[in-house]
């Protein structure tokens, strides 16, 4: 039995995780839980899997979901306090970090620092403060699976080969809804023309990151820390089908690649039983009902999200974790009706010009960095405080 924390469970990734935990009782057992503010289906994944403890968003939330329970309840925390609570669960051996944004750094480090196996969706981790996590990771031992599907496909393209033959990775990038769309378009683009992916189903922010290619740029960061490679040994190519997930090409010119229908299920379960491998629910691949494979250079004019995160993340330190701060604030913004489509690697690209990079020794100062970016992104959005 596999004791897992799951945080972030009413979110995208953490619903298909506990679809895959379902699939299998005997392997699974769910001891916490954590959501935001959807207590209506935390009550529900409450009353299926019996969590020993839940964790959301205020006390108010807390207080309300104490309401809804009847019979055994679990203990119900709320906050940061809550967050580290489930990810250090004392049962837990496994925590799958599946919150959105920065917001899931201190509970996943937590995690780590606690000696549990981390099953990370939560790219922001990697992206913000990635040397201090995989130096964590490194002393106290422990496992980081990645869930995201590139990271999951390279993850599995270097099973079995050394790390020193590896030449390139090359990510794949669905191209988001926009991929086809002249600029213009693209700057008039509604909030639903940006949350219509057309492969994968997910949480609004990544959503928006997939339709900007912020999203493939926080990849590459992740990439960079996860698998140790200078970022500029990291290729982006998009491919609209979403069937090749992620390639590792080597010295000798071989390329590996991971292939499967785009659904998370299978990433999740492989990180949840890696080596093992688990039934998901993930559709057989048929490759002869495809039309074909195709791949593009992605387009720096259209989409200059990508070209701001390799910008940050040669600038390396602080950056990327201002960038990223700069991200969240301008997608909020975006998803709020308050600016539109274009305005938002504007201001990114603003508030990475505001910001002198400096070395991130501590998680705090992660922090800091991470608040620096939100205010400045403020200020260049024209925003009250
Ligand atoms: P989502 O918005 O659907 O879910 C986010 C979850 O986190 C929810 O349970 C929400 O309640 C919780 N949450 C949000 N803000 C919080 C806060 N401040 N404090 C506590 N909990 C909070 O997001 P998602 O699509 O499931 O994505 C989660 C993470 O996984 C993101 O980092 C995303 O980049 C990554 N990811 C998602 C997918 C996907 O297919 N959805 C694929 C790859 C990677
Ligand atoms: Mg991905």
């Amino acid at each position: 039995m596999k004791k897992i924390a799951i945080l972030g469970s009413t979110g995208s990734i953490g619903v298909s995780t506990l679809d895959v935990v379902d699939k299998h009782p005997e392997m699974f057992q769910v001891v916490a839980l954590t959501a935001g503010t959807n207590l209506e289906l935390l009550k529900t994944q409450i009353e299926k899997f019996s969590p020993v403890l839940v964790s959301v968003l205020t006390a108010e939330h807390a207080a309300q979901l104490d309401r809804m329970l009847s019979g055994k309840k679990p203990q119900i925390m709320h906050g940061v306090e809550g967050l580290i609570a489930a990810a250090t669960a004392p049962d837990a051996t496994m925590v799958v970090a599946a919150i959105v944004g920065a917001a899931g750094l201190v509970p996943t480090a937590a995690a780590i620092s606690a000696g549990k196996d981390v099953a990370l969706a939560n790219k922001e981790t990697l992206v913000t403060a990635g040397h201090l996590i995989m130096d964590l990771v490194q002393e106290k031992g422990v496992n980081l699976y990645p869930v995201d599907s590139e990271h999951c496909a390279v993850f599995q393209s270097l099973v079995g080969h050394r790390k020193e033959d590896v030449s390139r990775l090359i990510l794949t990038a669905s191209g988001g809804p926009f991929w086809s769309w002249s600029s213009e378009k693209v700057a008039g683009a509604t909030i639903n023309d940006a949350l219509n992916h057309p492969n994968w189903s997910m949480g609004k922010k990544i959503s928006i990151d997939s339709a900007t290619m912020m999203n493939k740029g926080l990849e590459v960061i992740e990439a960079r820390w996860l698998f140790d490679i200078p970022v500029d040994r990291i290729a982006v190519h998009i491919h609209p089908q979403s069937i090749i997930h992620s390639m590792v090409e080597y010295l000798d010119g071989s390329v590996m690649a991971q292939l499967g229908m785009p659904d998370m299920k299978g990433p999740i379960a492989y990180a949840l039983t890696y080596p093992a491998r688990i039934p998901a629910g993930v559709k057989p691949l048929d490759l002869t009902s495809l039309s074909g494979l195709t791949f593009h250079r992605p387009d720096p004019l259209r989409f200059p999200a990508l070209d701001l995160a390799y910008q940050a993340a040669r600038s390396g330190e602080s950056m990327p974790a201002v960038m990223n701060a700069a991200n969240e604030i301008a997608v909020e913004a975006f998803l709020s009706g308050r600016i539109g489509f274009a305005a938002i690697p504007v201001a990114i690209e603003k508030t990475m010009e505001l910001h002198e990079p400096h070395a991130l020794r501590t998680f705090e100062e992660v922090l800091e960095a991470d608040r620096f970016g939100r205010r400045t992104a403020r200020k260049v959005l024209k925003f009250e405080e």
